[in-house]
């Protein structure tokens, strides 16, 4: 049984979803003005692989994310640069699908962006007017946030609090328009020549920011739904503000489980752009030869932990994969000379270690925990490697159950993927005909030649191996 930390209620509950194998997920996405920081990467791996798992566990999962594509830093953007708003959105657009790729992140079985739900989030906003819970002010819609009976719950706060955090970051204009300063613009009016606005029954305008999360949640997974999740960030104001808006229009519990990620440190510090430790996938993707390394690190770090990103952390990541890739490799050469059957002792080892695994992911996702059944797995595959006799089922076994764990995690593949040139292979070949006439001077000196491009090769009881140094 899977529990989950829920952000509303402050524990741990059992997850039930609404129905029996689907799970209904929705989850922030990027605002595309700009790569995507590491940060945001964090949060797409992070739900990515309790996406994975709840797969794993035998559920179909119907996954929404949004991109923002409508807001204030577009249109600066845009203005600074002498192009269109779309001519931002759709290069980010492009670069999130293309950073995101080499780390398997998979995509969402709807990915939309704001501005294609325009004539959505017009009628979501007229039924909130309609209902009493907004309020038109010059060209804008506010939503009245008090109105709304537990407003502030998610974020754990009262509203005195939220109403002083609120009246800090407001311009005097904005506030002036406002029955009251925790009310939050749903639409806000746009008459500036040159800037993306849409007609509406309140002039020419743009939807606010959390209005899209609301109207693309429900539009696309209905007016309830089981997961959504996010960074830790988003609770206040802008999760607050979408349980508001949501459930004032349909009267019903906009989301049973509500998740939060926690922030990626640089270097033990916050990533900042102030302090100038910025980092964006997109240049850690060019520095960095083994995206997968990048993907270890941050979904083996259970998901509501900060992550310290580091040269140290990143290392010591590469050295974990690299650890459990060749304890796979090794494996998998025994399998050539594999004998027919199995291994009872060792198939119920692995069955206890993904026992374990299951145990650790069904307790909130504990990855660190599911992360220690798996190195006893590789541990446990390291001395069935070196075994006189390997019995084929088995040896499949424990193959195949290190790969769907891993899995799990968004390492999709344990089979290394270096490449030999056709020289390289023939050296190999060479190298072991040489052997065979107990040429060892030859052999010796292929070896030689073989080292000088990186490729070491080892003699086993089993036969020649190589791998990259
Ligand atoms: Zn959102």
């Amino acid at each position: 049984m899977i529990h989950v930390y829920n952000t509303l209620t402050h524990q741990k509950e059992i997850f039930k979803s609404i129905q029996p194998n689907l799970i209904t997920m929705y989850v922030c996405g990027p605002t595309i003005y700009n790569y995507i920081h590491i940060g945001n990467a964090r949060s797409a791996i992070a739900f990515d692989t309790i996406r994975r798992y709840f797969e794993f566990r035998g559920y179909e999962v119907n996954y929404v994310s949004n991109f923002t594509d409508v807001d204030d830093k577009i249109i600066n953007r845009a203005h600074e640069e002498g192009v269109s708003e779309a001519t931002i959105t759709e290069k980010y657009a492009q670069a999130f699908e293309n950073d995101t790729l080499p780390l398997n992140i998979k995509p969402a079985t709807v990915r939309s962006k704001a501005t294609e739900v325009i004539p959505d989030i017009i009628s979501f906003v007229s039924e909130l007017i309609a209902k009493g819970y907004a309020y038109e002010a010059d060209g804008d819609v506010y939503f009245r946030a008090r109105q709304f009976k537990g407003y502030g719950i998610l974020a754990h706060q009262d509203l005195n609090e939220l109403e002083a955090g609120a009246s800090g970051r407001l311009d005097p204009e904005e506030l002036a328009k406002k029955e009251d300063a925790l009310d939050f613009a749903v639409w806000k009016s746009e008459n500036r020549p040159g800037v993306i606005s849409w007609d509406s029954p309140w002039g020419n305008g743009r939807p606010g920011w959390h209005i899209e999360c609301s109207v693309m949640a429900q539009k696309y997974l209905g007016n309830t739904i089981d997961v959504h999740g996010g960074g830790i960030d988003l609770a206040f104001p802008h999760h607050t503000n979408e349980i508001a808006q949501s459930e004032a229009r349909t009267g019903q519990t906009f989301v049973h489980y509500w998740l939060h990620n926690g922030f990626v440190n640089i270097n033990d510090e916050k990533m900042s752009k102030s302090l100038g430790n910025f980092i964006t996938l997109h240049d850690m993707l060019e520095r960095y030869d083994d995206p997968m390394t990048i993907r270890y690190l941050l979904s083996t770090t259970q998901y509501r932990r900060p992550i310290n990103y580091s040269e140290d952390t990143l290392t010591q990541a590469r050295v974990e994969l690299d650890r459990i890739r060749t304890a796979y490799r090794n494996l998998h050469f025994r399998m050539k000379d594999s004998k027919d059957g199995r291994n009872e002792a060792v198939e119920s080892d692995i069955n206890e270690y993904k026992k374990q695994f299951i145990a650790a992911m069904d307790d909130d996702f504990n990855t660190q925990n599911a992360l220690a059944a798996i190195f006893e797995l590789i541990a446990l595959a390291n001395t069935y490697s070196e075994a006189a006799i390997i019995q084929r089922d088995t040896a499949m076994l424990l193959l195949e159950t290190m790969t769907a764990l891993m899995q799990v995690f968004g390492i999709e593949t344990l089979m290394p993927v270096e490449q030999l040139t056709v020289e390289q292979q023939s050296l190999l070949e060479q190298r072991v005909i040489a052997r065979q006439n107990k040429d060892f001077s030859e052999s010796d000196r292929i070896r030689d030649i073989l080292k000088l491009q990186d490729i070491i090769v080892e003699d086993t009881a089993q036969g020649q191996r190589w791998h990259k140094a």
